[in-house]
C-alpha cells in the first residue's frame, strides 16, 4: 500500500500595499489597489488555482496569505479564495490559515469576518513601536495602532496572533530597543519574528545610504539587541525555534515549517514560488506580467532552478541548520508583511 501523500502548504500572494514603504524590497503592484485591479488579480489567482489543482496536487493543511498586505483584500475576495482552497485542495478542517495584516486595515469587524471565513492566525506587521521610526519607514500605522488591532482581533476571536519587528532601523539604540521589547510584552502576541534589517535593492533607505546619509547600527550592537532579544523572549516562554521566530508552546507557525523542513508548498500570484517534488519553480514577478500569463490561459511560471532542493540556492532557504543563526527570512520574500 503505497503512503498517503505529504499534506502541502499553498501560499497566495496579495501584492497590494498603500504606499512603498522606504526599506520594501518585495513584490508588490506599485498602483492603486481598486476595484478593477483587485478583481483582475483574483480572477488570475482562482484560474491558477484551478489549473494546478487539475494537474494534480495532494491536500493542503496550511493557507498563508502574504503580500504586500492581504489586509487591503476586500473579505469577499479572500473568503472566495479560502473557498477555492477548500474546494481544489482538499484544505483540512483544522488547516492553520494565516492572513498578514497592516495594523491600521481592520477594525473589530474587520476581524470578524476573517474569523467567519476561516481565519485563525494573524501576521500583524508592526515594526516598531515608536512612531517617528514607522515614519520613517514610510508605514501609515502608530505604536497604539498596533496595540489596538491586536485587541480587536482577540476580540473577534482570533486566538493566535503573530507580531512582526524589525531590529537595526538607522539611529538604533540599546533604549529604543529595549522600549519595543516592552512594547511587545505589553501585547502578549503568541508569537514574534524579529527581522533584521536589510538595506537592499531600489529602495529608498539604500539610496540614502549610498549618498552616506544613513547612521547604521554597528553589528556588533545588532548582535548584541538579537542576543537580548531571544532572552527577554525565552524569560516570557517564547522560544526560537527558527532564526527570525519565537514562539509560545504549540504557537509555532506551521506554514513556515514547512520552508525549513523542505516540505511541499504550492505559491500562487505574482512572483510566488513553489517547492513540489524536490524542485522550485516561480511566478512572473509583475501584476501585468502575472495576469496576462493567466489570461491568456496558460500558466504564470517564469522561472525554473537549479538542481535539487532550494539550499543549493545561496543557503537562501530550507536548510534545518537555519535554525541556529540570524539570516534573512522565507524563500521568496523577507517575511514581513502587512
Ligand atoms: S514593507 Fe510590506 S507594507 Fe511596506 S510596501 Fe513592502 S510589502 Fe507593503
Amino acid at each position: 500500500m503505497s503512503a498517503r501523500p505529504e499534506p502541502i502548504g499553498l501560499y497566495l500572494h496579495i501584492p497590494f500595499c498603500e504606499a512603498k514603504c522606504t526599506y520594501c524590497n518585495f513584490a508588490i503592484d506599485p498602483r492603486r489597489p481598486d476595484e478593477g485591479r483587485q478583481e483582475r488579480y483574483l480572477r488570475a489567482l482562482l484560474a491558477e488555482m484551478a489549473g494546478r489543482a487539475r494537474a494534480g496536487a495532494a491536500a493542503a493543511d496550511t493557507l498563508y496569505f502574504g503580500g504586500g498586505t492581504p489586509s487591503l483584500l476586500a473579505a469577499a475576495r479572500l473568503a472566495r479564495l479560502v473557498e477555492a482552497a477548500r474546494s481544489l485542495f482538499c484544505l483540512a478542517a483544522d488547516a492553520e490559515i494565516t492572513l498578514e495584516a497592516n495594523p491600521r486595515d481592520l477594525d473589530e469587524e474587520g476581524y470578524r469576518a476573517l474569523v467567519e471565513m476561516g481565519v485563525n492566525r494573524l501576521s500583524l506587521g508592526v515594526q516598531s513601536f515608536a512612531d517617528p521610526v514607522l515614519r520613517e519607514m514610510g508605514r501609515f500605522h502608530t505604536g497604539d495602532d498596533a496595540k489596538a488591532a491586536l485587541t480587536a482581533a482577540r476580540r473577534a476571536g482570533i486566538e493566535n496572533v503573530s507580531v512582526d519587528l524589525s531590529l537595526g532601523w538607522p539611529g538604533e539604540t540599546r533604549e529604543r530597543w529595549r522600549s519595543n521589547l516592552e512594547g511587545l510584552a505589553a501585547l502578549e502576541p503568541d508569537h514574534v519574528s524579529v527581522y533584521l534589517l536589510e538595506v537592499e535593492g531600489r529602495t529608498l533607505l539604500s539610496h540614502r545610504a549610498r549618498q552616506g546619509a544613513l547612521a547604521l547600527p554597528t553589528d556588533d550592537l545588532v548582535a548584541d539587541l538579537y542576543d537580548e532579544t531571544v532572552d527577554a523572549l525565552a524569560a516570557r516562554g517564547m522560544e526560537r525555534y527558527e532564526i527570525s521566530n519565537f514562539a509560545g508552546r504549540g504557537r509555532e507557525s506551521r506554514h513556515n515549517r514547512k520552508y525549513w523542513e523542505d516540505a511541499p508548498f504550492l505559491g500562487f500570484g505574482m512572483a510566488a514560488h513553489s517547492y513540489e517534488d524536490g524542485r522550485r519553480t516561480w511566478n512572473q514577478e509583475t501584476y501585468g506580467g502575472y495576469c496576462r500569463a493567466m489570461e491568456a490561459g496558460g500558466a504564470a511560471v517564469a522561472g525554473r532552478p537549479w538542481m535539487g532542493g532550494c539550499a543549493s540556492r545561496s543557503g537562501e532557504c530550507s536548510s534545518p541548520t537555519r535554525s541556529s543563526a540570524p539570516s534573512s527570512d522565507a524563500p521568496f520574500r523577507r517575511a514581513d508583511e502587512g
